[in-house]
């Protein structure tokens, strides 16, 4: 088709232009963890920093169903968690988690947190996701484990906890909880948090088959990373499962 063009890194006219593009991908990347199975009742948050003021950022509303997010249910949060914009309540959870990764990592402008299956099992394990496969080594020296599990997080010294223990990493592996990955821009941050899920489940499998499975040397899982694990490669995965869930569901921009 004529209108097709290949993706180009955005540029903005203004903070407002910027904001709704946010939101529209974050509205995108909702309906793509919805679709992908990552919902698990009321439990998930994605964040996205605002343009304009570095304290604030946007999240889903708590008890809106990630299938049907439009960007204009997106609410604002403050830094001591109040809702400035929008009429929907905040989950707390999102708010002590998020809110402290966002303070910690000024060059984090989105992160993601679901329940989502595979990333939860996993989780139980305690241990870091090998470079089982060229996709893994995304993660390969790039990620973290949260090993203090103390029941639903809903204070922000937990959250600052949980963003100690992330570090300069792209991921962090909560125990007995779930996956959280962080990125420059929201696109990056799905798509981390899309692959690492399927990461996930690809070493469980792996696992459970007869056998221990090969992971690939240090020098190449270090190279792979430099080749798919950058900031680019992140936002540039995410492009065309943006354009495929806009085609399917174009509400979610509204
Ligand atoms: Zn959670």
């Amino acid at each position: 088709m004529s209108d097709r063009k290949p993706h180009s890194i955005p540029t903005f006219e203004s903070p407002d232009e910027e904001r709704t593009h946010m939101k529209q991908r974050m509205a995108a990347a909702f309906r793509l963890f919805d679709k992908f199975g990552f919902n698990e009742g009321v439990a998930g948050h994605l964040t996205g920093r605002d343009p304009a003021d570095p304290d604030l950022f946007w999240v889903n509303p708590f008890g809106l169903s990630f299938g049907q997010i439009r960007a204009s249910d997106l609410i604002q949060v403050d830094r001591e968690g109040n809702v400035v914009q929008g009429d929907w309540p905040l989950n707390q959870a999102a708010f002590a988690i998020h809110s402290q990764v966002h303070q910690a990592r000024p060059d984090v402008k989105a992160a993601a947190h679901t329940h989502s299956t595979y990333g939860r099992a996993f989780s139980t394990l305690g241990r870091p996701l090998l470079p089982l496969t060229q996709d893994s080594c995304a993660f390969f020296e790039d990620h973290a484990i949260f090993d203090d599990f103390t029941g639903v997080v809903l204070d922000v010294e937990e959250g600052k906890r949980i963003a100690h223990a992330l570090g300069d990493n792209k991921a962090c592996i909560l125990r007995n909880h779930g996956l959280l990955t962080a990125g420059e821009s929201v696109d990056e941050a799905a798509w981390w948090y899309i692959t690492m899920e399927r990461s996930c489940h690809v070493q469980l499998l792996a696992e459970a088959a007869a056998g221990t499975p090969i992971a690939i040397d240090d020098e190449n899982a270090r190279l792979t990373h430099s080749q798919v694990g950058s900031s680019l490669a992140g936002w540039f995965s995410f492009q065309p499962l943006y354009d495929k869930i806009v085609a399917e569901q174009p509400d979610l921009l509204d």
